[in-house]
C-alpha cells in the first residue's frame, strides 16, 4: 500500500478513455469539483484505436439467434471475425455460458431494446458534445455502408435490416452500381450492393477526439493523477482510492476503466461478468484514403475507415482476455481481407490490438454500485463506446445530481447480475 499523502475530491472519475473522460467533462462543466485517474496521458486503449462510427444503426447486440446458429464454425476457425484464443477458454467458460443465454431469441429482443433506447441518443448527443469541445471538425456526416461481397450475403442480411428497421434505423439498399458512383474504389468489391445508413456520423480521428475531450478537461483545471487505481475501500468519510503512488478520498468514484473495470467493481461489491473481445486496427499513411465514409465488408467484421492522412481497417472480434500479446495470424488476416476489398493495399505502417470491454449481453453496465450510491458503475460498451460515451456521461450528471435520467434505468443496472 502507497504511503503517499492524502488528497481529497468530490468526484473521482476511474478512466479517462472516451467514456470516463466524457463523464469528468460534464461533471466539470456542471460545477463539480472531479479529479481523474488514469496511467497515460492521452491513452492508447480502445477509445484511440476504434473505427470511429458514431454506430446509431448497431441495434443489434452481439448475441443473437443468427450469432448462436454461426457459432461453432465461427469459433473453431482461427481466422474468424469471431475467434476464441483456446488457451483462454476455461476462463471465459462462465461468460459464454452467460453469453449463449443471452443471445436466445427473448434475451437478444430485450437486449436489442435496451441498446436501441441508449442509441436515440447518440447523433445528437455527439454533436452537442463536439460543439462543446471544439471537436466540431471531426464529426462527419456522410454516414456508412454495409457491404455484400456477394448477392447471397444480401439476401441473408434481410432479416437483420429489417430488425434494425423495427428500432427506427433509417437504411437504403444499393445496387453495385450505386455503390461505385458512391464509392468508386468499391465498384467491384461487392457484387451483391450494400446497406447505406445515411444519416450515420463517424468520427476522423478518435485519438484526436479524446485530446479534445482532455484539453476540454484541462480547461475546467480538472486534475489528472497519472496511476492506475489499485484498491477501493469505503471510509466513513466516503471512499478512498489508492494506486502504486496515489491515495485519494472521494465522496463518489465513478468506476470508467473500460475492459479493466472489473476488479474495481468487484472490490465496491459488484460481480460483474467483464469480459474482453480483443479488436484490431491496421494504418496506412495516404494523404487522401480510397473511401470517403466507413464501409465494412459485413462477412469478414472490420471496417475500413478513412482517417485523417491515413486509411484505417479495424475490428474483428477475439476472446482472449486482458494478458495475452497480439495474435499474428490475426493482424495476417485482417490484412488479406482489406486487400480482398481495395487489391492495391501496399504493407500497412502500424498495427495495434485493443480491448473492447464486454459484458455477455452487449448492454453497457451504467448505474449506481449494489453497495451504494457514492460508487457509481459506468463500463462495458463493448461495440458502442464511442458511440454511447455522451449518453452515458448525461445519465452519470442525472445520477449524481438527482435529476431525470435522458432513459429509464433498469436494464443497465449493475444489480441486473
Ligand atoms: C477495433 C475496434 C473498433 C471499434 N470501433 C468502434 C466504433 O466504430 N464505434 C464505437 O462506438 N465503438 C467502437 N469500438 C468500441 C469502443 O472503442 C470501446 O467501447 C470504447 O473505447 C470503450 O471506452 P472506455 O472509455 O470504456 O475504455 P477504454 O478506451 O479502454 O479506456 C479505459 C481507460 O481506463 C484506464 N484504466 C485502465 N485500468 C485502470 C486502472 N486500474 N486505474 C485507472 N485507470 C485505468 C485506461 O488507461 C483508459 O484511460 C471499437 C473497439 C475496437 C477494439
Amino acid at each position: 500500500m502507497t504511503d503517499a499523502p492524502n488528497e481529497t475530491t468530490e468526484i473521482a472519475v476511474i478512466g479517462a478513455g472516451v467514456v470516463g473522460s466524457s463523464i469528468a467533462y460534464r461533471l466539470a462543466r456542471a460545477g463539480h469539483t472531479v479529479t481523474v485517474i488514469a496511467p497515460t496521458e492521452l491513452g492508447d486503449g480502445a477509445s484511440y484505436g476504434n473505427a470511429g462510427v458514431i454506430a446509431d444503426y448497431a441495434v443489434l447486440p452481439v448475441g443473437t439467434p443468427a450469432v448462436l446458429r454461426a457459432l461453432p464454425s465461427l469459433l473453431l476457425d482461427p481466422d474468424s471475425p469471431l475467434a476464441l484464443r483456446r488457451a483462454a477458454i476455461p476462463a471465459l467458460a462462465p461468460w459464454l455460458a452467460r453469453f449463449l443465454r443471452q443471445s436466445m431469441p427473448g434475451a437478444a429482443r430485450r437486449n436489442a431494446r435496451a441498446i436501441a433506447t441508449l442509441l436515440a441518443h447518440a447523433a445528437q448527443d455527439w454533436t452537442d458534445l463536439a460543439a462543446e469541445i471544439g471537436a466540431e471538425p471531426l464529426l462527419r456526416r456522410r454516414g456508412v455502408l454495409s457491404l455484400y461481397e456477394t448477392p447471397g450475403q444480401r439476401a441473408a442480411a434481410q432479416a437483420d435490416l429489417a430488425w434494425r428497421r423495427s428500432h427506427g434505423v433509417q437504411v437504403e439498399l444499393l445496387g453495385p452500381h450505386e455503390l461505385g458512383q458512391l464509392e468508386p474504389a468499391l465498384r467491384t468489391a461487392a457484387e451483391g450492393g450494400a446497406a447505406y445508413f445515411p444519416d450515420t456520423l463517424s468520427v476522423s480521428d478518435p485519438g484526436a477526439v479524446l485530446a479534445h475531450l482532455t484539453a476540454a478537461l484541462a480547461a475546467h483545471s480538472v486534475p489528472r493523477i497519472l496511476d492506475r487505481a489499485e484498491t477501493l475501500r469505503r471510509t466513513r468519510e466516503g471512499v478512498e482510492i489508492t494506486g502504486p503512488g496515489f491515495r485519494l478520498s472521494a465522496s463518489r468514484v465513478v468506476i470508467a476503466a473500460g475492459a479493466h473495470s472489473r476488479p474495481l467493481a468487484l472490490a465496491a461489491g459488484d460481480r460483474v461478468p467483464l469480459e474482453t473481445e480483443r479488436g484490431y486496427h491496421l494504418e496506412w499513411d495516404m494523404p487522401v484514403p480510397p473511401v470517403s465514409r466507413p464501409a465494412s465488408p459485413t462477412a469478414r467484421g472490420f471496417y475500413l475507415c478513412p482517417m485523417q492522412g491515413r486509411l484505417r481497417v479495424a475490428g474483428t472480434v477475439e476472446l482472449g482476455g486482458l494478458d495475452a500479446p497480439p495474435s499474428p495470424h490475426r493482424l495476417t488476416a485482417l490484412e488479406d481481407g482489406a486487400r480482398a476489398i481495395l487489391p492495391d493495399l501496399p504493407t500497412p505502417d502500424r498495427a495495434w490490438m485493443g480491448f473492447r470491454p464486454s459484458v455477455p449481453d452487449s448492454v453497457p453496465v451504467i448505474g449506481p454500485s449494489r453497495a451504494g450510491p457514492d460508487i457509481l458503475l459506468a463500463f462495458g460498451h463493448g461495440h458502442l463506446g464511442l458511440t454511447l460515451a455522451p449518453v452515458t456521461a448525461r445519465i452519470v450528471e442525472a445520477l449524481v445530481t438527482g435529476a431525470a435520467a435522458p432513459v429509464p434505468l433498469a436494464p443497465y443496472l449493475p444489480a441486473r447480475f
